[in-house]
């Protein structure tokens, strides 16, 4: 389903000089897999999740999603291929406070050209937001904010769901039910899976684990 390889990233710093980042990491992700990705903060695990989701582009190597070179198609294409095959879970939720919950947890699927009326009232239901559907945003509990970031993620059935820290905002009951939620639904959906995350037992939840130190995987 998915390749990286040997991607390279460094960020220009504000004084002056370079930071490398990634420093030539390949993985692999077969169609319904689903791994976890460790390494302490600043490591750059949210930097590769950008990269695998094509969000931004390496400075060299390559993402393959289903054959498409992801990280060297336009801008216009790779936006594309992002919005109808990949769901991403930001680590900030990036809720949009404008639109009321239904139109936030539809937003990814209208934009992809697959809403599904049907499947949003079951991801409501499922993800027990079901009465706050006409709520703004904002006026959501943090396990809420975070359930309804995963549901719009996966309201167009992407074959892969990018999930940047999903519980790491919640306390331990909250994060045991978004993470049984989360792997219930991407597997209902036959949707690979990589999770970032800090916790050990959402690790160990997944069926592969990868370690981000020094800019490499191990
Ligand atoms: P955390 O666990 O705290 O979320 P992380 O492993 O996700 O950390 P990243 O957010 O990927 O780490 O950041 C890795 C490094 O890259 C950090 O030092 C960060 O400052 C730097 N970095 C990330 N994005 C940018 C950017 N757009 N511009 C400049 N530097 C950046
Ligand atoms: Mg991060």
């Amino acid at each position: 389903l998915l390749t990286a390889k040997d991607l390279h990233k460094t960020f220009a710093l504000p004084g002056g000089g370079s930071q490398p980042v990634l420093n030539g990491v390949s993985l692999s992700l077969a169609p319904g897999e689903t791994l976890a990705l460790t390494g302490e903060s600043g490591s750059g695990k949210s930097t590769l999740l950008h990269l695998l989701a094509g969000l931004e582009r390496p400075d060299s190597g390559t993402v393959t999603l289903d054959g498409a070179p992801l990280s060297a198609l336009p801008d216009a294409a790779r936006a594309e291929a992002r919005r109808t095959r990949i769901g991403l879970v930001f680590q900030q939720f990036n809720l949009i406070p404008s639109l009321d919950v239904a139109a936030n947890l539809a937003f990814q699927a209208r934009l992809a050209g697959r809403h599904d009326a049907r499947w949003c009232a079951t991801l409501a239901e499922r993800l027990g937001l079901a009465p706050q559907l006409s709520a703004w945003p904002e006026t959501l509990s943090g396990g809420q904010q975070q359930r309804l970031a995963i549901g719009r993620a996966l309201a167009a059935r992407p074959p892969l769901l990018l999930a940047d820290e999903p519980t790491g905002n919640l306390d331990e009951d909250n994060a045991a039910t978004v993470l049984a939620l989360m792997l219930e639904l991407a597997a209902e959906t036959g949707a690979a899976l990589v999770t970032v995350t800090h916790s050990a037992t959402v690790a160990a939840a997944m069926s592969r684990r990868l370690h981000l130190s020094h800019g490499r995987l191990a």
